[in-house]
């Protein structure tokens, strides 16, 4: 790994570079929420934010997008890829980390041309952040990303201690070879002692040691009752994951059966509807089901690494108020 320096007033020309790699978005503040929005300079960034409420995930799964359309009559077939360059500027550690666990489903296990395309196509600058009581990812060892990132930043008095993950981050930084330091002695203390601080804010843990059997043995328990009965079933908790990632596929055949359109939405395990299947059988009837499969799914293992990354952004934003670390808590009868 190369380690350069960032002065603070080469902040906003650092932007205007990325600018000639793709459309720039940071974590923009509205109302009383952040989202990543296109920027133009630094200035519009707020970059001591908490946490976005839809992750960055958005960029590389859409919401809802049109895979491709046919026309038989016109011998025609076109899928609907586009192109575009963007740079995601102030991720946060938890954020790399499950776009790690999204590229080991969507590029090494099943490729996804369209999930690859969006990846290959877009800068990623991390960006070091402080937990508030809501974050949990340093029990899960997520609150450090080593990799995923092109270029990771971690403020300093005087400037930012710039990790190069990646050979476009390595390029990118020979670009603005004007705009950077050398990092020095005292950067490198400044840097460390930062970590160190971190480390200690921390108020939220989660003991996910044997996590996965600590789930199975709960699987009658009446902690699903207790959470489903408060729970709406409205599915927001998998909307503003970074995790989850479940679609559904629609053809949309027009009148003439001859013409079409094939659509890929985000799908929720937390709706009614997601265990819906042909003959109307629902194999996830009541929100019991659906919640405990949620939490299964989030505590089950991907190799050595779990799907969740301790966010917290499903207890901010659940409009029911059910915590997630509780659940977990209760589930382990430490609660
Ligand atoms: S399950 Fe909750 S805490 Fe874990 S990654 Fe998803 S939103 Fe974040
Ligand atoms: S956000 Fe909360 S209320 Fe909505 S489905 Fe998830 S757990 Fe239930």
């Amino acid at each position: 790994m190369k380690y350069v320096k960032l002065p603070k007033e080469n902040l906003d020309a650092f932007v205007e570079n990325l600018k000639t790699h793709g459309k720039v978005y940071g974590p923009v503040k509205i109302g009383e929420y952040y989202s990543f929005q296109e920027i133009n300079n630094s200035k519009e960034m707020s970059l001591e934010y908490s946490r976005t409420m839809i992750p960055p995930k958005k960029f590389f799964l859409k919401l809802k997008e049109r895979l491709f359309t046919f026309n038989e009559e016109k011998g025609e077939y076109k899928e609907t890829l586009e192109e575009e360059k963007i740079v995601v500027f102030g991720i946060h550690p938890c954020d790399i980390n499950a776009l790690k666990l999204m590229d080991k489903i969507y590029i090494d296990e099943t490729p996804d041309k369209y999930y690859k395309m969006r990846r290959e196509n877009a800068v990623i600058v991390g960006y070091g952040c402080h937990p508030d009581e809501y974050c949990f990812c340093h029990s899960l060892g997520t609150n450090y990303a080593a990799d995923g990132f092109d270029l990771f930043l971690h403020e300093l008095k005087d400037g930012f201690f710039v990790r190069v993950g990646s050979d476009k981050g390595n390029a990118i930084v020979s670009e603005i070879s004007e705009l950077i330091k050398d990092v020095e002695g005292s950067d490198i203390e400044e840097f460390r002692a930062a970590e160190r601080k971190r480390e200690k804010e921390y108020t939220l843990e989660l003991n996910i040691r044997g996590i996965t059997d600590m789930l199975a043995l709960a699987y009658e328990s009446e902690v699903w009752k207790e959470y489903a009965d408060k729970c709406f079933g409205c599915g927001s908790c998998n909307l503003v994951c970074p995790t989850c990632r479940c679609y559904d596929v629609v053809d949309n055949v027009n009148l003439n059966l001859k013409s079409g359109e094939r659509l890929r939405r985000l799908d929720s395990c937390m709706l009614r509807k997601h265990g819906l299947v042909a003959g109307g059988l629902n194999f996830r009837p009541t929100r019991i089901e659906r919640l405990r499969n949620r939490f299964n799914c989030k505590g089950s293992l991907r190799e050595d690494t779990l799907n969740c990354v301790g966010c917290g952004r499903c207890t901010v934003y659940c409009p029911s108020q059910i915590d997630y670390v509780e659940v977990l808590k209760k589930v382990r009868g430490e609660l």
